[in-house]
């Protein structure tokens, strides 16, 4: 006779960061994160073959390694009591399931978000790949909070070359697209994020439009910059400029709180923005408040160090910024104010020059 109750899978991956933190493991953090990242545990890597991801199938990456995160794996039971612990004692606020792409993962999920849920009174967001409508629903009747369905690339062309068919993976940008929308549906205006890659061969002006476009769909976008890892088939191409990074962080803040439109934008002949179309004051404030900077996507999810090492250059802040770390983000955008536009425009003078 068939089992018919779901076993909970045995180990589970948990992030570096996270395990020290939740105390599984000995060691000092720079940052302490605010989430409990978690990865389902397979024995053979993903079935997908995204040309940046250690997990890919044709990968020679470590399994244990997710972007420049180590990952090792523990017994579920023991993680579980852990977070449990660090949620009572307010450590964690939320709890992330990151999902390879294998054939029973929705059902793990699911197992694993209705056990965690007893254990413990936390929000969770699972970031998977559903495959269709259904897996979404029943994720959310799972108990769910959030989900996220990773679009990484900024084009139909760069997804294709990176995820999809030229990279021999199973993903297509209308699918994935359709996939976010219906979460939309079933989780609700603001409770679907996406994660996207900068620094896959895109323009900035790209990346504006595809946050505008997901924005428009109410798809909250969580920026990452691309991190070679050893083994993957991106392995040699560089991180991305770091203030390139800044523009289009500047961009998602803008776009994402509804204060500006990318179709508003000006850019110059290479798809770099130029101006935002912000009146000057609005934007001043907003660059000193930091806030751009830091980490995005759920939540109270910071991700440290995620795609850069402690000493720098750091992408995503994980905590608010110093006044130093502002006015060296304020030097990578070069901000000049163009009096005479009321516009702020991003010039090649310095910040000298303000
Ligand atoms: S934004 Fe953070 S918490 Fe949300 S799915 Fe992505 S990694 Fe997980």
């Amino acid at each position: 006779m068939a089992n018919t109750k779901p076993e909970l899978p045995r180990q589970i991956r948990v992030s570096i960061g996270t395990a020290i933190a939740i105390g599984l493991l000995e060691g000092k953090l720079d940052a302490e994160p605010t989430t409990a990242y978690l990865m389902t545990y397979h024995q053979s890597k993903c079935r997908a073959n995204c040309t940046f991801c250690p997990q890919a199938r044709n990968s020679q990456s470590s399994a244990e390694l997710l972007s420049r995160i180590t990952w090792p794996q523990f017994p579920t039971a023991t993680v579980i009591n852990a977070i449990q612990n660090a949620v009572e004692n307010e450590k964690i606020l939320r709890v992330c399931i990151q999902a390879l792409n294998y054939p029973d993962v929705i059902q793990h999920l699911i197992t694993l978000v209705k056990t965690i849920k007893n254990a413990a009174a936390v929000p969770i967001s699972i970031s998977c790949q559903p495959q269709n409508r259904e897996n979404i629903q029943k994720l959310a009747d799972a108990g769910a909070e959030r989900i996220s369905i990773a679009i990484d690339a900024s084009t139909s062309k760069l997804f294709s070359q990176t995820k999809g068919i030229e990279a021999n993976g199973p993903y297509t940008w209308r699918k994935t697209l359709k996939l976010l929308r219906d979460a939309v549906e079933i989780f609700g205006k603001n409770h679907v994020t996406t994660h996207l890659i900068i620094g896959l061969g895109e323009t900035e002006k790209q990346a504006a439009n595809a946050i505008q476009k997901l924005a428009d769909y109410n798809i909250q976008t969580a920026l990452f910059a691309f991190t070679p890892v050893r083994g993957t088939f991106m392995q040699n191409r560089p991180q991305p400029d770091v203030a390139a990074y800044r523009r289009i962080q500047l961009a998602r803040y803008l776009i994402t709180n509804r204060q500006a439109c990318s179709r508003n934008f000006t850019y110059d002949g290479n798809g770099k923005i130029t101006s935002y179309h912000v009146e000057e004051n609005t934007l001043h404030e907003i660059v000193a408040s930091g806030k751009p900077f830091q980490t995005t996507g759920c939540p109270d999810c910071n991700r440290p160090y995620y795609n850069e090492k402690p000493t720098g250059p750091i992408y995503n802040h994980p905590e608010p910024l110093s006044p130093e770390e502002i006015a060296t983000i304020k030097n990578q955008l070069k901000l000049t104010r163009l009096r005479a536009s009321a516009f702020y425009s991003l010039s090649e003078a310095s910040v000298s020059d303000v």
